[in-house]
């Protein structure tokens, strides 16, 4: 996909989040890498009514080569880049189910919504939950740094996902998928939930060779 096709994507991927209530207001933003640097949603900006044209454009400096000032979460985003060669487009969300969930206290760091459905292994695999940050710290940026060689996605503690993918549709797909399963894992907390066993996702790794993503 050309750039002027990646900008018409990255639209209506906002749109479509925006319509469905998975990003209100001015929440949330899409990036998507191209040959000369990357694109990333305007700050202020709400995902239902983006203009291709003003989509900001920057180079791996950080500095703004074209449109408007970029989100002030730039830095989550080329946090997981830089980590992430195969990284094609990110998607951050201030969802509801998934933000709900990272609120929870006493959820595992390392792997914060059980393996419920293979989709979710497949999609997201183990989702490591970073502690809370205000928004603006670098020091979230250093966190993501340190998990995202290994993690496609991770949940920011009381905020919401960052999920990447190797395309636009991947990332959106598998957050739309981790949104979803935040919502089966908040309608079983106490219905005792049976999990997808150690040989089951075992076998999904083999056969999906999810380790080679
Ligand atoms: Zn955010």
């Amino acid at each position: 996909m050309n750039e002027s096709a990646l900008r018409e994507h990255i639209c209506e991927c906002g749109r479509s989040l925006y319509d469905r209530g998975l990003a209100t207001g001015s929440s949330g933003n899409i990036s998507v890498r191209l040959d000369d640097g990357w694109l990333l949603t305007p700050t202020n900006a709400s995902l239902g009514h983006l203009d291709p044209a003003r989509l900001a454009k920057l180079d791996w400096q950080g500095n703004l080569v074209s449109g408007d000032a970029p989100s002030k979460e730039a830095f989550l985003h080329r946090a997981m880049y830089e980590e992430r060669n195969g990284a094609g487009a990110i998607v951050h969300l201030h969802s509801t189910h998934s933000a709900a969930v990272s609120c929870m206290s006493g959820l595992d760091a390392c792997d914060c919504i059980p393996p419920l459905t293979a989709y979710f292994v497949m999609k997201i695999g183990k989702l490591p939950l970073i502690p809370y940050h205000r928004p603006g710290d670098p020091k979230l940026g250093d966190a993501i740094r340190g998990l995202a060689a290994k993690h496609s996605a991770v949940l920011l503690a009381n905020h919401g996902p960052v999920v990447s993918g190797k395309n636009l549709e991947a990332a959106l797909y598998a957050t739309e998928e981790l949104e979803e399963t935040a919502k089966l894992f908040l309608l079983l907390r106490g219905h005792n939930p049976r999990a997808l066993n150690a040989e089951q996702i075992e076998e999904l790794r083999q056969v999906f060779k999810l380790d080679q993503q």
